[in-house]
């Protein structure tokens, strides 16, 4: 087990099971997020035999980073898993902060249709550590913080919820890595007992949709999760989570060239959304060798934007980052795994 996966809860805990006292969590935390060493051993106010059994269950190893790709804002790290696996993590350097994209899982087994990710099957579930340390070695490497985390990397997260969970709960810690709620989110697919269990959790993090049809036939061809919950299902489920958490939702909408890019797929879906509390963010498709789907024109995505804008939905239009070094949204599938 890798210390980087324990809450602060968990670790007091494990000092009570240690037959020490609750307290010296808080400074273990203080010494892994705040001090940042590497070793147990440079833990000064730990009593020596607490650190030899810390050490005989835990590991303070980070993760390897094997590569980097640069551009101007932009910045991809590849990682290596301690079982060889592969995942990665992009930052964006916006000028409000930094933000980094994670993984959540090595592949993913949600299979859609346009999403390169899904290439590969779910092979596992990242550990909290690993999400984690995504976080803290960029931040290390980069030698700035991190001031904002999207959850939209490789995998599904609400298919890894409770490891996701814990890793809000480290990541968002003021004596953690002190990301506050507002500046975190998670997107998911459409997993709606998922969705329902996160209108209970008590950190205001954002929640973003990948809705990407107006319709159940158009998602049923793109999305297979729609057949498990279709939209008579996703929608309920969404509007229990705004009226438990009084919160605003994202749906992500990828436009793809004569899928789901019409002026009638635009109106079908301002009437969709008419009484929910979110907005809309359009999402240029980012074409990939290995896929046939086609980036909808732009001035076809101002046409469908505008006739939102009419129907008084907020929309946006996703600023794209990344697309020379395939870390661009759906692109994070690394060369060297590639089947
Ligand atoms: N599994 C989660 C999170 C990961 S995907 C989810 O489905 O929400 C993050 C976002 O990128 C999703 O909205 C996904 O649909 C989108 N995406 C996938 N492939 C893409 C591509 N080629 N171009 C643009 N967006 C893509």
């Amino acid at each position: 087990m890798n210390i980087y996966g324990l809450t602060l809860e968990e670790i007091e805990e494990l000092f009570l099971s240690l037959g020490s006292k609750k307290f010296h969590a808080m400074q273990l935390f203080s010494w892994l997020y705040e001090k940042r060493v590497e070793s147990f051993d440079e833990m000064s106010d730990i009593k020596k035999d607490i650190i030899s059994k810390l050490k005989e269950s835990y590991s303070i190893d980070r993760l390897k980073i094997v590569d980097v790709q640069e551009d101007i804002d932009v910045c991809k790290y590849l990682f290596e898993l301690s079982d060889h696996e592969h995942i990665e993590a992009v930052l964006m350097k916006h000028d409000y902060g930094n933000s980094i994209c994670v993984s959540s899982q090595v592949g993913c087994n949600m299979g859609c249709k346009f999403c390169e990710s899904g290439r590969r099957k779910k092979v596992r579930n990242l550990e909290t550590y690993e999400m984690v340390l995504q976080i803290l070695m960029i931040e290390k490497l980069l030698g700035e913080r991190i001031s904002h985390v999207v959850v939209m990397g490789i995998g599904e997260p609400f298919d890894n919820y409770d490891n996701l969970i814990k890793f809000f709960k480290i990541i968002n810690h003021p004596k953690g890595l002190a990301i506050g709620a507002r500046h975190i989110t998670v997107s998911t697919c459409g997993l709606v007992p998922k969705i329902l269990e996160f209108s209970d959790f008590p950190l205001q993090i954002n929640l973003a949709i990948s809705l990407h049809a107006p319709n159940n036939e158009i998602r049923d061809k793109i999305m297979p999760i729609n057949k498990a919950y279709p939209l008579e299902e996703l929608i309920p489920a969404l509007k229990t989570y705004l009226n438990k958490t009084n919160r605003r939702l994202t749906f992500e909408y990828i436009m793809l060239d004569g899928i789901n890019d019409s002026e009638e797929c635009a109106l079908e879906l301002a009437k969709l959304v008419k009484d929910i509390n979110c907005y809309i963010n359009l999402i240029p498709y980012n074409e990939t060798n290995n896929i046939e789907f086609k980036r909808t024109k732009t001035v076809q995505i101002m046409r469908f934007y505008d006739i939102l804008k009419k129907n008084r939905v907020s929309v946006t239009i996703r600023r794209e980052f990344g697309g020379k070094i395939d870390a661009a949204c759906g692109q994070l599938r690394s060369k060297k795994e590639d089947l």
